[in-house]
């Protein structure tokens, strides 16, 4: 569930708004997404995922929200940490390249 979202990382660029498939985010007065509809959070990640600036943390427990704050997040170093895990990184070291199982198969060969 969408936990998090760093009011300091956030650069209001609106993706997590327009990616949410569940409509959770609101924007306050200065552009910044709010997280207005936790209820509704589907758990997808996708708003971590496309995050430019990993401003934002989803748990990895559905069921409802662990209660972890920014400074938490931030001293745990969870911010964007599935979109990491995932290699999906944009032109930023992603971690594809730790996936060792290519060793497996050269050795099969
Ligand atoms: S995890 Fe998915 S459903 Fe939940 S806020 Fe992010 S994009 Fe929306
Ligand atoms: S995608 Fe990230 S940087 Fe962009 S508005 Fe959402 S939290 Fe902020």
């Amino acid at each position: 569930m969408i936990e998090v979202v760093s009011a300091s990382r956030c650069i209001r660029c609106d993706i997590c708004v327009r990616v949410c498939p569940a409509d959770v985010f609101a924007k306050d007065a200065e552009g910044m997404p709010v997280i207005a509809r936790q209820d509704d959070c589907q758990t997808c990640f996708l708003c971590e995922i496309y995050c430019p600036t990993d401003a934002l943390f989803v748990a990895e427990a559905a069921d409802g929200p662990i209660g972890i704050t920014e400074h938490e997040a931030e001293a745990r170093d969870l911010f964007g940490v599935y979109a990491r895990a995932l290699g999906w990184s944009r032109g930023r070291a992603g971690g594809s390249q730790h996936d060792t199982t290519r060793h497996l198969r050269v050795a099969q060969v």
